[in-house]
């Protein structure tokens, strides 16, 4: 399968989670196995070629793809959670949402010092919770140098604002 095979089986829902958005939905993706273990495998191809020493996911939907990719690469999974998740103190990252504010959350002692860390989540679309989980593995230690997507959405310039930040974006789908 290609990443235009792929991008077929992405649903596209009007007016989600706001009358005005269009949602773009990858509950479909996953729910096929070939083009779930495509995805996967496109992706976990561009992680390697990086050279990372670990992955890290974004909750919940980055853990879908991240955690896949880790364990095909037998790399660590660094899972970036949602607020109040982690047993342990916690590094935590507010971000703004287009209404209102979200936090997200790092143990600081889940990358190993120097780890090569590339980040990834389902989608990129202003770019605010990758840009808040890039800071926040920062801030524990880890070298992020690459972030993966499986759908970016240019017009809204997430991709941009990371790559201001040093990073490597990529997206299988734009
Ligand atoms: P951003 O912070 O505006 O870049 O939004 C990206 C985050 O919100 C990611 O964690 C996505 O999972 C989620 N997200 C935003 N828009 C969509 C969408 O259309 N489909 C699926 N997830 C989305």
């Amino acid at each position: 399968m290609t990443p235009d095979d792929l991008r077929k089986l992405i649903r596209d829902i009007p007016d989600f989670p706001k009358p005005g958005i269009l949602f773009r939905d990858v509950t479909t993706l996953i729910g096929n196995g070939p083009g779930f273990a495509a995805a996967v495998r496109l992706m976990t191809d561009r992680v390697s070629r990086s050279g990372a020493t670990a992955v890290a996911g974004i909750e919940a939907r980055g853990f879908i793809f991240g955690a896949a990719i880790a364990a095909r690469l037998e790399l660590p999974f660094v899972p970036v959670r949602k607020p109040g998740k982690l047993p342990v103190p916690v590094l935590a990252m507010d971000y703004a949402l287009e209404y209102g504010t979200d936090t997200l959350e790092v143990d600081p002692g889940a990358v190993a010092d120097g780890a090569s860390v590339a980040l990834v989540d389902d989608l990129i679309a202003t770019g605010g919770t990758a840009k808040a989980a890039l800071d926040l593995l920062r801030q524990a230690g880890a070298d992020v140098s690459r972030a993966l997507f499986l759908v970016d959405l240019p017009d809204l310039g997430g991709a941009e604002k990371l790559r201001a930040s040093g990073v490597e974006v990529e997206a299988l789908i734009a």
